[in-house]
């Protein structure tokens, strides 16, 4: 497998979903290019995918593999990692795909330094020049390396999610707001949301 095989039309879809071009959108693109070509796309929940950020490349997945936060099919573990698991729930097919973002700064450049320094606010215009120009050079290279160079490919290390189910809904004893029964805790025989029973100290 070589350079990105994403028809453009999808590329742009991502783009206008997500607002902007950026490295981080490059790559989801490439994650879910991986999901597309071996599991296929969800149609009603068939594949589902786990994430381990919450950043710009989640937005180029849920558009390109189907899977979403509102269809239960996206789940967010806040590892802080740029890795991406996609499971078939047809036959329990997986993968993790982790990108390590050592690749983007081994050139011997100073790419991570600028980095810091622009997330500081240090750098002058000439530095966020090379900066940008840096950016763009390695968001080139995401989108056209082969996919084995761009991620390693694991074997998943969470079960297959469950398929989202329907809940019933409770009240919450306190503030009378209806919560999802698996989100309720219970305090001295009362029903109580998360919010309510972590506030607990103010109204006791
Ligand atoms: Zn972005
Ligand atoms: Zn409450």
């Amino acid at each position: 497998m070589s350079a990105c095989t994403l028809n453009q039309h999808l590329i742009e879809r991502a783009v206008e979903f997500h607002g902007h071009w950026c490295p981080g959108l490059a790559i989801g693109l490439r994650a879910g290019e991986y999901a597309l070509n071996h599991l296929g796309r969800a149609a009603d929940e068939e594949i589902v995918a786990v994430v381990e950020t919450d950043m710009c490349g989640v937005d180029a997945i849920q558009v390109l593999t189907g899977c979403t936060f509102g269809k239960g099919n996206l789940l967010f573990r806040d590892h802080g990692k740029m890795a991406f698991s996609f499971y078939r729930r047809s036959d329990g097919q997986g993968v993790r795909l982790v990108f390590d973002r050592a690749r983007l700064d081994q050139a011997g450049d100073d790419f991570a330094e600028l980095n810091q320094k622009w997330l500081r606010n240090e750098l002058d215009p000439d530095g966020e020049a090379r900066l940008m120009e840096m950016r763009q050079e390695r968001t080139r290279w995401i989108m056209t390396a082969p996919l084995e160079e761009v991620f390693t490919a694991k074997t998943p290390d969470f079960a297959m999610p469950r398929p989202a189910r329907i809940l019933t809904s409770l009240t919450c004893d306190q503030c009378g707001e209806s919560v999802m029964e698996s989100r309720t805790r219970r305090l001295e025989g009362r029903t109580l949301c998360i919010a309510c029973f972590e506030a607990r100290d103010k109204w006791l």
